[in-house]
């Protein structure tokens, strides 16, 4: 069994971002969900980026049992209005098994476009930690060409011990060390079967398989195999056995331990 603990059912079943979810949203999430199950992937976690989707994620795992929502603004998608999304994610945190969330994210820093703000990236960054602190949830970390300011804000907090993920994991050993060491897990999703990833599956050969979750990223970054179509939670399988394989074991062991880290992480059953 296994857990994509990061992907966006809310984008595959709508043409559009930051819209609601149609009315007919339940049909669609239920066959990815169904498809995800038959591929032996029973928990997902469906991963927020504004507060238009973070709510659409919210209504998804509200609907369905083995889903759970993490809320947050996206580096990328931070207005000037920060704030008040804040203000709406903690109205939610205060019923958060109402709302079932399990995480904050994804959040983090990324200088990949041309005009982010920088103090735009950092202030929202930090603010939404200590939401994750005060409520006692899951981070969920996106970075782009800012390793190492991500690694000094998480510094930041180290003594109040903060749980969560580097999602989408692309940086060096270096910082798969020191993001271990900060309490974090490393995400690693269908980017492992990439041709010219060969730094990528060296750290993960390496890395302890218990500091390892699984994600899809759906709609994004299939696996090499399924390049140019939309990704799907049930790709989680192709990804497990990819690291299965990688490191000499079995796919069974791949799934009982990663998917133990996920329902730590999350503190879901
Ligand atoms: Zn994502």
């Amino acid at each position: 069994m296994f857990v994509d603990t990061h992907c966006h059912i809310n984008m595959l079943v709508k043409k559009e971002f930051d819209v609601p979810l149609q009315k007919n949203f339940a049909l669609a999430t239920s066959e990815i969900i169904q498809q995800a199950e038959r591929n032996h992937v029973t928990r997902i976690i469906n991963v927020g980026t504004s507060v238009i989707e973070s709510e659409n994620c919210i209504k998804i795992a509200q609907q369905f049992k083995h889903v759970w929502a993490t809320i947050g603004t996206h580096p990328n998608d931070l207005t000037t209005s920060w704030m008040d999304d804040i203000k709406t994610y903690k109205k939610w945190l205060k019923e958060k098994e109402l709302h079932q969330i399990v995480g904050i994210g994804e959040i983090g820093l990324d200088y990949h476009y041309p005009d982010f703000h920088k103090q735009r990236q950092y202030d929202a960054l930090r603010a939404q930690i200590e939401l994750a602190l005060e409520f006692d949830v899951a981070i969920v970390i996106h970075t782009r060409d800012a390793g190492t300011e991500v690694l000094e804000i998480l510094d930041e907090y180290k003594h109040d011990h903060p749980r969560g993920i580097i999602h989408c994991f692309s940086e060096t050993d270096l910082f798969a060390n020191k993001a271990l060491e900060l309490g974090f897990v490393l995400g690693i999703g269908g980017t492992l079967t990439y041709p010219k990833n060969n730094t990528l599956r060296e750290i993960f050969s390496l890395v302890p398989l218990e500091k390892i979750v699984l994600e899809t990223d759906a709609p994004f970054l299939p696996p090499q195999a399924l390049r140019g179509k939309q990704n799907v939670p049930a790709n989680i399988a192709i990804i497990a056995q990819a690291l299965a394989d990688l490191r000499g074991i079995s796919v069974e062991e791949v799934g009982r331990t990663t998917t133990q880290t996920a329902l730590e992480l999350f503190r879901i059953e």
